[in-house]
């Protein structure tokens, strides 16, 4: 990875949500499953432009995911970049109560950024085996659950993981915008945000 920063502005967030909007409504997503904490403004913007005149607004879900390696833990460094674990997740009994019901639905998962696509895989691999898991409990089996992705940025880079060849196949994986190998500066995570925004606004990211 390089060392310089790519700097993104709140504004230009809203603007890759919007323009992602008009692609994603094709796949009708019901539900938002936002990874925390980079997924969280990004869906809530995506909400809007999704939402459907007339319509309900979209339900947003939030699972907590974490790489190993960002813990710090070196009990665990031979799994670097291999495994996550799940520092929140559905609580499906939960969802069933309020009436947010996953099986046989469209299903939106949504994070910043994809970098070695170790949190993604994880997050749909999980997500797909503990619906089929509860259809099968509830006998609902035949009611076919789609995920899809949506990152703000997808870095450009040899990956550790795989997401299902059919999502990619159909244009289930949306990024609204690949970049290099860079590390990326988003603004819910700055100091100053003026100083912030107006590196951003220096490299045409506004
Ligand atoms: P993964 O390697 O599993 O694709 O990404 C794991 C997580 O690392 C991302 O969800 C994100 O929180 C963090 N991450 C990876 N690359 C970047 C980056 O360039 N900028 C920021 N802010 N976070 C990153």
């Amino acid at each position: 990875m390089s060392d310089s920063k790519i700097y993104i502005s709140y504004e230009c967030v809203h603007k890759l949500c919007q323009e992602a909007a008009d692609n994603l409504r094709q796949f009708n997503p019901e539900v938002i499953i936002a990874i925390g904490g980079g997924g969280f403004i990004p869906a809530r913007i995506l909400r809007t432009f999704l939402k459907e005149k007339g319509h309900k607004n979209i339900p947003i879900q939030a699972i907590g995911l974490s790489l190993y390696e960002d813990l710090g833990n070196a009990e665990y460094e031979e799994k670097i970049g291999k495994e996550v674990i799940r520092t929140q997740w559905l609580d499906f009994s939960s969802l069933n109560e309020h009436k947010v019901d996953l099986i046989g639905k469209n299903l939106l998962i949504v994070d910043e950024v994809d970098d070695t696509r170790t949190t993604l895989h994880y997050a749909v691999k999980e997500l797909a085996k503990d619906l089929d898991d509860l259809a099968k409990k509830l006998g609902r089996d035949s009611e076919k659950t789609t995920i899809s992705v949506f990152v703000l940025h997808n870095k450009d880079k040899p990956k550790k993981a795989e997401l299902p060849e059919e999502m990619m196949a159909t244009g289930r994986y949306f990024a609204a915008r690949t970049t290099a190998d860079e590390w990326i500066a988003y603004p819910w995570e700055a100091a100053d945000i003026d100083v912030h925004t107006e590196h951003a606004r220096a490299q045409g990211n506004i």
